[in-house]
């Protein structure tokens, strides 16, 4: 009995090939011969008579001379038994100059009795339109200040990038083929601090199915730049369980140079570069919570300079900013690094002293009190002067609840220290 199909199977099988608009194929790799459908002649904008007489020489003559010779490689490699299929994306010129995206399909079907390749059988799909999609996408993304780009992790935690534009190169220093081959090349070059974050972000939307952001910073050729990533999660079933994310990076280097110049400025005195009265209190009320929490100590000290309406009056407002941008010098230079030095108001500074009771405080403050009443200044008639302050050291207290109570004790002590002449340094006496 044949095996052979009978017309009715046949029929059906042409309709099938109809349906899915396929061009097809069937070629002699041994002679040259060659069969195609009205369909493949159709897509490149003739009919069969007019390509007439059919042979492989249509094929040279009208592929791409760049795809051809891509083509004949992934020939020979599945001639050779390396590949199970013939599978190549190749331009064909169309009969109006243009060129049309083939993405072309086939299989070796039978060999010569000397085992030379001989018939193959293939398809040929139009993919043009695909291939202008792709094309704006890519128009679009590069368009864009930043990448987009397809994130994809599966349940066993392996992941990729199925997609990602041109722009990663400038992020990330790879190419964007490189990045979708291995995934771990945006991951490495991520600073290690921010590691951990950036991954706990990932896996909370992975989790919630949530959107995903994350601010984070890569080394790129040496130099910090700051990311901020924006992507929509999506469930999705691929032969597995995955969730890919849709989403954009774009640099934020120089939106967060301007925020860390905000904070700076809005927490520093203009004149002094000391801190500010805002963030002084600020740090006060959490040293004090703290101490409230943990009995962690600290002192506080109130400085105030003396007689400085004279110095003013004497040499001019100009002189007097000099001897407060001295006074501050002079606190940079003999703090150690854990105390907050700030100008509380014209000639009022505060310092706060973690981790330090007041015989402490004091041997520190009188110091400074002794370098600073040493500073010589000379006023504009060349004239040499020196100046002085008065300090109040209080240390925080079990009953203390609120700042100002602290406040009110280092400046009752101060308020002493100028009753008993100034250049003086009062502390009260420290209770337990
Ligand atoms: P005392 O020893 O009692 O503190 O005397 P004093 O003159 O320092 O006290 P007072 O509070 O009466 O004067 C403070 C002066 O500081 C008044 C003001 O003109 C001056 N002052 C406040 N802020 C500034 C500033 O930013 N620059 C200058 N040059 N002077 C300031
Ligand atoms: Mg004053
Ligand atoms: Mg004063």
């Amino acid at each position: 009995m044949s095996e052979r199909p009978d017309n009715h199977q046949l029929e059906r099988l042409r309709a099938i090939i109809e349906g899915t608009r396929a061009g097809t194929w069937e070629w002699n790799a041994h002679t040259g011969e060659q069969v195609i459908n009205d369909r493949w002649a159709e897509m490149l904008g003739y009919t069969q008579a007019e390509l007439e007489p059919i042979s492989i020489a249509i094929w040279h003559r009208l592929c791409h001379p760049d795809d051809l010779a891509r083509s004949s490689e992934i020939f020979a490699r599945h001639f050779r038994g390396e590949i199970p299929y013939y599978d190549c994306v190749c331009r064909l010129r169309h009969k109006e100059g243009h060129w049309v995206w083939i993405h072309d399909r086939g299989k070796l079907i039978s060999r010569t009795p000397d085992g030379e390749p001989e018939w193959v059988v293939g398809t040929h799909i139009d993919i043009s339109q695909q291939h202008v999609n792709a094309q704006l996408l890519n128009k679009l993304a590069e368009a864009l200040p930043g990448v987009i780009y397809i994130f994809r992790m599966y349940a066993d935690g392996r992941s990729e990038f199925p997609y990602v534009s041109e722009g990663v190169r400038r992020f990330y220093g790879a190419e964007p083929e490189e990045i979708e081959r291995d995934p771990n090349l945006v991951f490495d070059a991520v600073l290690p601090e921010d590691r951990p974050r950036l991954l706990e972000s990932i896996r909370e939307s992975y989790l919630n199915l949530a959107q995903w952001t994350c601010e984070y910073r890569v080394l790129v050729n040496g130099r910090e730049v700051w990311l901020e990533g924006v992507a929509t999660p999506e469930h999705e079933w691929l032969d597995e369980e995955a969730v890919s994310w849709y989403g954009v990076v774009v640099d934020v280097t120089h939106r967060k140079a301007l925020e860390a110049k905000l904070v700076q400025l809005s927490v520093t005195d203009e004149l002094t570069g000391l801190y500010n009265r805002r963030y002084l209190l600020q740090r006060l009320t959490e040293l004090l919570e703290d101490y409230r929490r943990h009995r962690t100590p600290f002192s506080l000290v109130q400085i105030d300079l003396d007689w400085f309406k004279s110095i003013n009056d004497t040499y001019g407002h100009l002189m007097g900013d000099e001897v407060l941008k001295a006074f501050a010098f002079t606190l940079n230079n003999r703090l150690r690094t854990s105390d907050i030095a700030g100008r509380s108001g014209g000639e009022e500074f505060l310092i706060l002293l973690p981790h330090t009771q007041v015989p402490e405080a004091f041997e520190l403050i009188e110091e400074i009190r002794v370098a600073f009443s040493g500073t010589e200044f000379q006023g504009d008639d060349g004239q040499v002067f020196q100046t002085s302050f008065s300090a109040g050291i209080t240390a925080v207290r079990a009953g203390d609840k609120r700042v100002d109570q602290l406040l009110s004790r280092a400046d009752a002590e101060l308020y002493r220290a100028k009753g008993e002449g100034r250049n003086l340094v009062c502390t009260e006496t420290p209770r337990p």
